[in-house]
């Protein structure tokens, strides 16, 4: 019995590799496979919510001190039903949007937390993707004091390139009135709220950037905050403060001076100065590890990393100033949090 079953195996797995073989090595299997994939990726469906409530994806976990590890600087992505809200977009967000299936005719708004290039460089990227995937308005840039500069800065400087699509799609296709970003000046308190959703701006302290913003999302009784860059200050504390779901900037000390040493020991002044001067304005892990038990928060995660470990050695000494439980982000992470229950997150690294 044994050895007959043995033999029927094997003869389906030399049946499967001659089907598999004739298929990737003959043209008509090739165009077979390339007509299947493609009607996928082409359907153009926009994916359901995962779940009734807040889902949250990391599209930046860097700062610019972590050029070298391919992830991309400073997003996070929350989806509430079928809004979908973006907060900072650094360089290389776009892709990591698009690696992870974000339907981005969804995109309602841009939520920036201030205007250093690592938070903001790929706002135009974002603007033309979700434009092209049907977004069906303007897409919404919000922000602290000069948000109409940064949005009129890339409008003028996009100018031509949105004439050139619409010339080549069509108005149909591509409205030029959604092409333009509009911009929405926002102070610390509610500055917006539909369909359940609610986002809260308070302030940071960034100096000597000012102002700097963090943002909180309320929905169906789940909570997010997301820091921006900032010290461990009082109204950072008084924003977070009993979220679910702390998503934070996070400077490994230890680190950042051992760098700076390293550079001045090595006559690279202008470098460990530039350590030095990154060191009074992140959140220090060392300030991170009573906010979990302190402010009631259910998961604490951080993410904007400075800098983000090159392997597990310097990561376990990022980590261990902060409590067990707390999650070191990288691009692509997601937390699923679920109405059904007031204390459920589902975590997908
Ligand atoms: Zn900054
Ligand atoms: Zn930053």
């Amino acid at each position: 019995m044994i050895k007959k079953l043995g033999l029927v195996l094997s003869c389906a797995g030399v049946l499967i590799f001659a089907a598999y073989s004739t298929l990737t090595n003959t043209r008509w299997g090739q165009d077979f496979l390339l007509q299947q994939a493609i009607s996928v990726m082409a359907a153009g469906t926009t994916p359901s919510p995962r779940i009734d409530g807040l889902e949250v994806l990391v599209c930046g976990s860097s700062s610019p001190l972590g050029m070298n590890s391919g992830q991309a600087q400073s997003c996070i992505m929350v989806r509430a039903g079928d809004q979908i809200f973006l907060i900072d977009v650094g360089p290389g967000s776009n892709r990591v949007l698009q690696a992870n299936n974000v339907p981005l005719n969804l995109l309602r708004g841009v939520f920036l937390t201030h205007y250093h290039s690592d938070h903001i460089s790929a706002i135009y990227d974002v603007n033309l993707t979700s434009w092209v995937a049907g977004r069906p308005s303007s897409l919404q840039i919000f922000g602290p004091t000069g948000v109409s500069n940064v949005v009129n800065g890339f409008n003028l400087a996009f100018e031509l390139d949105r004439k050139y699509r619409v010339a080549h799609h069509g108005e149909d296709l591509l409205p030029s009135e959604f092409g333009l970003l509009q911009s929405n000046l926002v102070e610390p308190g509610l500055i917006f709220e539909r369909d359940g959703l609610k986002v809260f701006a308070f302030r940071v302290d960034h100096k000597p950037v000012e102002p700097a913003f963090g943002y909180r999302f309320e929905y169906k009784g789940r909570s997010v905050a997301i820091s921006g860059d900032t010290i461990v200050s009082p109204s950072f504390i008084a924003g977070i403060k009993g979220v679910d779901l702390l998503l934070t900037d996070a400077l490994s000390p230890t680190l950042i001076n051992n760098f700076a040493d390293a550079a001045e020991a090595t006559g690279n002044d202008r470098l460990a100065k530039v350590m030095r001067d990154v060191l009074d304005y992140h959140a220090h892990t060392t300030a991170l590890g009573d906010l979990k038990e302190t402010l009631n928060i259910k998961q604490v995660a951080l993410y904007h990393l400075v800098p983000v470990p090159a392997n597990s050695f310097l990561k376990t000494i990022f980590m261990r100033d902060l409590p067990s439980g707390t999650l070191m982000t990288k691009d692509g992470d997601r937390f699923l949090l679920t109405s059904r229950s007031q204390d459920e997150i589902i975590i997908e690294q």
